[in-house]
């Protein structure tokens, strides 16, 4: 699949960067295995996984909020780009988009032209912006 927007050869580093994220989800009760690969601005690649528990949905934190929390918490607040890969198993065989709370989180840290990368394989991926995925977001 082609996507219209053009990504940089830093960027799609990100692609097997995420991929190489999923040996580390843990993910027992969904065994729906998540990676992300974060850029920062200052180049940085922060990788995340999806982290879950077993009393339900409030304490688990997806791949991109993992890798956007690793981020912050090293001091970094500006990023170009992320990729999400994901599936069951580890067996990545469509496009993992994010959910509505990463989205949100993604919006206070990127700019509106942020770019979002679903991978389904090193070389199958599409590409987006936050304000494509996030249109009209809520902010102060
Ligand atoms: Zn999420």
């Amino acid at each position: 699949m082609k996507s219209k927007i053009i990504i940089s050869e830093q960027e799609k580093q990100l692609i097997p960067a995420a991929f190489n994220m999923l040996k580390y989800s843990y993910s027992p009760y969904s065994n729906f295995k998540v990676g992300a690969a974060l850029l920062s601005s200052t180049e940085k690649i922060f990788g995340g996984c999806n982290i879950e528990f077993f009393w339900g949905g409030g304490a688990t934190v997806c791949a991109e909020r993992t890798a956007i929390f690793k981020a912050v918490s090293e001091g970094e607040k500006s990023f170009s780009a992320i990729c999400i890969v994901g599936g069951k198993n580890g067996d990545v065989q469509d496009f993992c988009s994010p959910c509505g709370i990463c989205r949100q989180v993604l919006s206070e840290f990127c700019k509106p032209d942020f770019k979002i990368i679903l991978a389904s394989s090193l070389t199958d991926f599409k590409v987006f912006t936050l304000s494509d995925l996030l249109p009209e977001s809520f902010s102060l």
